[in-house]
């Protein structure tokens, strides 16, 4: 059978109706849903792996987080010409659209900056960014989307309001500043790519698993280029696998499906008036950061 026929039977067996959806659980699943988001490969080449049925509310809910995803991850230059001629085509519609993302960015103390042919600088490490709660939130919306599409592979189970998870965003130099959850990434296997034919996209995107042997509990991590990671927990295993500091901090970033669906059904937050006038300031100055492509020759 031709590649082409396989996906349209793999495809229809996802949106037939009969699957839950991955993500709320409780609607039946009639779309697909690529998780990660097509656009975040270079020139829209994804491997067909990790596809999830999904519902039609859920699947265009996550449309804005999975283009600002696709933007974030490639913050970290490649050198390679299409992923960077990307990376500014969306930064354009990142700021027409999302302008909120700039504002939410905090000019880094240092600047490594990098400046692309185009004459676009950008800062040259993603985890020297301190951001606010917008892109706090985007990277959290995210995050629960990978847990529980990841956790659904594992287990074929679709989430209830019960299940806890922690989205823990990171920048490739918390490695380095151990600031990453240590006893989760112990658990975790090797990350493996995705894979089409004889290609592999490990430069694009990467991910690993863990699975507790009752399937309630799973450890995520996946990383975009070298731009940012994100581990996720689907029911975070007990305090005692953790140390006080660790612990500490997975309590304070748990929660539960539920409670995002009540905030923000699961789209994009509501700005807060003082996010409004921002965005007002921001399109009456002109941004300083991302300066426009074009801006230094
Ligand atoms: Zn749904």
């Amino acid at each position: 059978m031709g590649q082409a026929n396989q996906k349209r039977l793999r495809h229809r067996d996802l949106r037939s109706g009969r699957l839950k959806c991955v993500y709320c659980g409780s609607r039946s699943a009639d779309t697909v849903d690529h998780m990660p988001p097509i656009g975040a490969f270079t020139s829209r080449r994804r491997p067909n792996e990790l596809e999830f049925p999904a519902c039609e509310g859920c699947n265009a809910a996550t449309r804005d987080v999975d283009n600002i995803i696709s933007w974030l991850s490639r913050l970290q230059m490649t050198r390679e010409p299409a992923n960077d001629r990307e990376f500014v085509e969306l930064t354009g519609v990142i700021s027409r659209n999302y302008p909120e993302v700039f504002t939410s960015i905090k000019e880094p103390k240092q600047v490594e900056s990098i400046c692309l042919p185009s004459g676009l600088i950008v800062p040259a490490n993603f985890s020297q960014f301190e951001f606010d709660e917008y892109l706090g939130v985007v990277l959290k919306l995210f995050g629960l989307k990978f847990a529980l599409a990841m956790h659904w592979l594992g287990t074929r189970k679709a989430p209830t309001a019960d299940d806890r998870i922690l989205v823990w965003p990171v920048g490739s130099g918390s490695f380095a500043a151990e600031e990453t959850p240590k006893q989760l990434l112990r658990m975790l296997p090797e990350t493996r790519a995705l894979q089409q034919g004889r290609k592999i996209f490990s430069g694009q995107f990467v991910f690993t698993s863990h699975f507790e042997e009752s399937k309630n509990g799973s450890v995520h991590f996946c990383a975009f280029r070298d731009s940012f990671g994100i581990f996720a927990s689907f029911n975070p295993l007990p305090d005692d696998n953790l140390s006080d500091t660790d612990a500490e901090a997975v309590d304070s970033l748990c929660f539960r499906p539920s409670d995002l669906y009540r905030s923000y059904p699961f789209g994009l937050p509501r700005l807060t008036q003082e996010q409004l006038d921002r965005r007002e300031a921001w399109k009456r100055t002109r941004p300083v950061w991302p300066r426009q492509p074009g801006f230094i020759r």
